[in-house]
């Protein structure tokens, strides 16, 4: 066993309140030298390296980026090789390990697609001309309101100048008043901040229902209802509950997958900001069912007012009796710890997303074994996003036949979709399972100009062309069409976009979001960027000999990636080849 060896570098007085804020001294006295020693903190308990982001976080707010002297401190607050934290550290887009030389707020700007297209250049430019420190930045999550700023303060709370601009406007959905709505249905209805509010909205209704059921019967309807994950992967939602239920031990985790980045994906942002209880009450169904006293919510970094909102929402819960030992009066224990992203895409990924709790780099995990039984601290591990989640509401107060009553019978219920790029209106639909692609564009006022494509499924996705406007979506229909739903994203192209610039900057996301630790994905991703670059830059069509390396590479990055990253890394670009889209230039 080997003691910790910190560097000379000491954390200012500034840097020590920065830490003491997250983790007093008398919180780091509690834990053993065993504990400290052991897997760097990932012992049994837990240690205290689980608040090595938060502090990081902290860091950064208050001084402007993480000096070596606030590292060490850092480092020997919570018992952790500085080596490893510094790893950490340098793993994420919003912390900074570079002295940036001023302490002014920074504006990161999105350059996707979607940004792009609506002027993302001339709004850089700008801010430029302004004075801001201007970041670029992949997507934001905010693509319906385009184009994306999110500015992160330095002593000043980061924020959102499009929230700023509708401070106190009640928000509106394109589809507001539509009496079909199930998940969105108290979106722009319900005050986020009250619980009084969500009450009067048939709010924890279903948790006094799931009480009386009983975890067995909960567990039941979910899976008769067919419910299916809407991250991306749709696993089946009750079988993932029923594996962790049979698990024995105490410490299992129920955890909200709040971190979408697929670019073009902003529904658990909306969610999240205007319904926070719904996530708060379905992840308390959930902790009962499975038998996990812990809820942890990871929300993206680049989300302050969802962040908000949901942390006051778990606040009023807990005051409430409704989260705590005894929630409800059940007699069981459930309670929910909020962690925040630090700008890192591959940490939407399940087992990533673990780690980054658990204060490692966000680097997925080799699977099996599987997060139901070797999750979140290695412990059994229910994870679902927000949208799954708030499903089950309407499943444990209506039944599973009522929730099956839309939909197909091989994809139940609704779906949301988010709409961005060129179409009449863009922003957030809810729609039953087997609408047509046609249909849920005309819901948004049709496409602006002459349609050219659809990207379906994000940069992970694929592009479909007109002639897939009949096609149902569904999950069936998506995969018997080759292309996906993914977590929801619709992207809409008229025949003026520079398809080689879109297929360039998604092949860009890539290479600088694999987080580098299998060799296909992290030389695949960086050889695919250089191909398209090189085919832009000769103005002429597609070569044999750069057609079989982007297919070579793909084989590769699909046959042994350990993650969907490296997997669906050359989708978006094999499917604009395929179309015509890129590759045919005289
Ligand atoms: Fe990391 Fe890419 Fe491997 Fe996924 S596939 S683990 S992102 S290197």
């Amino acid at each position: 066993m080997a003691d910790l060896h910190f560097g000379a570098d000491q954390p200012t007085a500034a840097e020590w309140a920065a830490i003491d804020t997250i983790v007093p001294e008398s919180d780091a006295a509690t834990v053993t030298e065993t504990e400290r020693l052991v897997r760097g903190g990932r012992s049994r308990r837990q240690g205290l390296r689980h608040q090595l982001l938060p502090v990081l976080h902290s860091l950064q707010h208050e001084i402007g980026w993480i000096s070596p002297g606030g590292l060490n401190g850092a480092a020997q607050r919570l018992g952790v090789p500085p080596a490893d934290a510094y790893g950490v550290a340098t793993f994420y887009e919003l912390l900074r390990t570079t002295d940036p030389g001023h302490r002014d707020d920074v504006v990161h700007v999105c350059v996707d697609p979607v940004c792009a297209l609506a002027g993302s250049d001339e709004l850089r430019a700008s801010l430029e001309a302004e004075g801001a420190r201007v970041h670029a930045s992949p997507c934001l999550g905010q693509c319906e309101r385009a184009p994306a700023q999110f500015i992160q303060g330095v002593r000043r709370p980061d924020r959102v100048p499009a929230d700023n601009a509708t401070d106190g406007e009640p928000f509106r959905l394109p589809q507001a008043g539509d009496p079909t709505l199930r998940v969105l249905r108290r979106v722009g209805v319900v005050d986020p901040t009250s619980l009084d509010s969500y009450r009067e909205h048939g709010g924890y209704e279903a948790l006094a229902a799931a009480i009386d059921m009983g975890p067995d019967a909960v567990i039941a309807a979910v899976s008769d209802s067919g419910l299916s994950g809407r991250g991306g992967a749709a696993f089946p939602t009750g079988v993932k509950w029923r594996a962790v239920a049979d698990e024995f031990g105490p410490d299992k985790h129920v955890v909200a997958n709040c971190d979408e980045s697929e670019p073009g994906t902003f529904k658990d942002r909306i969610v999240c900001e205007h319904d926070p209880f719904s996530v708060i009450e379905s992840m308390t169904i959930a902790g009962l069912a499975v038998g996990a006293p812990h809820g942890w919510i990871y929300i993206r970094g680049e989300y302050p007012r969802a962040t908000a909102h949901l942390e006051g929402a778990i606040a009023q819960a807990r005051a409430a009796g409704l989260l705590g030992d005894d929630v409800a009066g059940s007699g069981q224990g459930f309670d929910i710890e909020l962690r925040r992203g630090a700008g890192a895409y591959i940490c939407g990924e399940e087992t990533a997303l673990f780690n980054s709790i658990e204060g490692f780099r966000g680097e997925p995990r080799n699977k099996p074994p599987f997060p139901t039984t070797h999750g979140l601290f290695s412990q059994p591990t229910a994870i679902n996003n927000p949208e799954t989640l708030v499903n089950v509401l309407d499943i444990v107060i209506d039944g599973p036949a009522a929730y099956r009553s839309v939909g197909t019978e091989r994809s139940p219920g609704t779906r949301l979709f988010c709409l961005s790029g060129r179409v009449a209106v863009p922003g957030l639909y809810e729609v039953p399972f087997g609408t047509t692609l046609g249909g849920l564009l005309d819901l948004a006022g049709g496409p602006v100009g002459s349609l050219a494509a659809v990207l379906l499924g994000g940069a992970a996705g694929v592009f479909v062309g007109p002639d897939a406007l009949d096609m149902p979506l569904t999950l069936e229909d998506a995969r018997e069409a080759g292309a996906t739903l993914g977590s929801g994203v619709v992207t809409v192209f008229d025949d003026t976009v520079d398809f080689e610039s879109v297929v360039v900057r998604i092949a860009e996301f890539f290479r600088d979001e694999s987080c580098g630790q299998c060799v296909p994905c992290r030389v695949g991703t960086q050889r695919q960027h250089e191909v398209l670059v090189e085919l832009q830059g000769s103005g002429g069509p597609l070569t044999e000999q750069r057609a079989e390396l982007i297919d070579d590479m793909a084989v590769a990055m699909v046959d042994a990636s350990i993650c969907g990253l490296g997997h669906t890394a050359a989708s978006a670009v094999r499917s604009a080849l395929a179309l015509g889209l890129i590759g045919n230039s005289p």
